[in-house]
């Protein structure tokens, strides 16, 4: 069934998001703070609010997708009435602990809430690859899975609404750490001559081959034994080669010391000859 929906915010990821509402036939109205986002939109069908009031007013369901947690504030919190007795889903980036605010604000205005992490580009929107996390209302989820499922693959976590946005930033916390190795290599070979384009085709295969440990770590960690056989050992794992070749080649050692430092603890604490998964447990627990 199609819905009526408002979308506050057209910024690259709100134009995308409405793009593909207005596409899948939904009927779209849009805001945003300053004019001019909207013509592209509503030259494909949507229909443009003067104010993010007329947003809000003109069907049950309100997308959120602003800058940041105080922006959202800032366009919401005049609006608390208009807003009791509808739905609002919120995909701006925010923290768990914001999320979990928002939601508090949210009930307290009688407004249904439901906490959405994007993990996509603009481009990815619509497309395979894409896909959103949500947690809060249920119900919400529920209801309006259809209209989101536009966006890409959706899937809900529960009803404590920090959810989406924790298993949001444990993911970007992987990919930025997996994006600064990839820098560091790239830095290690360039005194060489290698340009960083022919390390990128280089680190792209053995990168996305390397995801396959996931499951092998993983299966160690849950199942509670870090002695299990089969396991590369963290003596085994020491990478001191590793930095010493980026010394020797001029470049910052830290990217690499930091994972080397994971490494020690567990080393130092006597389970060196337990397997690298183990270095969960420097990070679990802080020193
Ligand atoms: P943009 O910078 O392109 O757009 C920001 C939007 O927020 C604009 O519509 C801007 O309005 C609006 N805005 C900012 N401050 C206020 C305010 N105080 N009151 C009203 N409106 C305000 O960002 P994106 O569209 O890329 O991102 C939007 C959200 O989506 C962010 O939380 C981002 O983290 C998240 N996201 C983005 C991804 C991406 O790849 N782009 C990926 C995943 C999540 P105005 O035009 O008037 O400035």
């Amino acid at each position: 069934d199609k819905v009526r929906v408002s979308v506050l915010g057209l910024g690259e990821m709100g134009r995308a998001l409405a793009g593909a509402l207005v596409k899948d036939g939904h009927t779209t109205t849009v805001w945003n703070r300053s004019p001019g986002k909207a013509d592209d939109l509503v030259a494909q069908g949507a229909e443009r609010a003067a104010t993010a009031r007329d947003a809000v007013r003109a069907g049950p369901l309100v997308i959120a997708c602003l800058l940041d947690h105080a922006s959202v504030h800032e366009v919401l919190d005049p609006l608390a009435g208009e807003l009791a007795g509808r739905t609002l889903i919120n995909v701006t980036t925010t923290s768990p602990a914001q999320s979990r605010e928002l939601a508090a604000w949210a009930a307290d205005a009688g407004v249904t809430y439901l906490d959405g992490g994007i993990m996509a580009v603009p481009d990815m929107i619509g497309r395979a690859g894409s896909s959103v996390l949500y947690s809060g209302s249920a119900d919400a989820f529920d209801r309006y899975k259809p209209l989101l499922d536009t966006w890409g693959t959706s899937t809900y976590f529960g009803e404590d609404a920090g959810l989406a946005s924790l298993y949001d930033l444990a993911l970007l916390a992987g990919m930025y750490v997996m994006f600064a190795g990839f820098l560091h290599g790239a830095a290690m070979v360039a005194p060489s001559g290698m340009r960083a384009g022919e390390f990128a085709a280089m680190a792209a295969p053995w990168l996305s081959a390397m995801t396959g440990a996931f499951e092998g770590f993983a299966a160690v960690i849950d199942g509670g034994d870090y002695t299990v056989e089969g396991q590369q050992s963290l003596e085994f794992s020491d990478l001191g080669d590793i930095l010493a070749a980026s010394s020797d080649q001029g470049v910052s050692t830290e990217a690499v010391a930091m994972v080397q430092r994971l490494i020690r603890r567990q080393i130092d604490a006597g389970h060196g000859g337990e397997g690298f998964a183990r270095v969960f447990e420097s990070i679990r627990r802080p020193q």
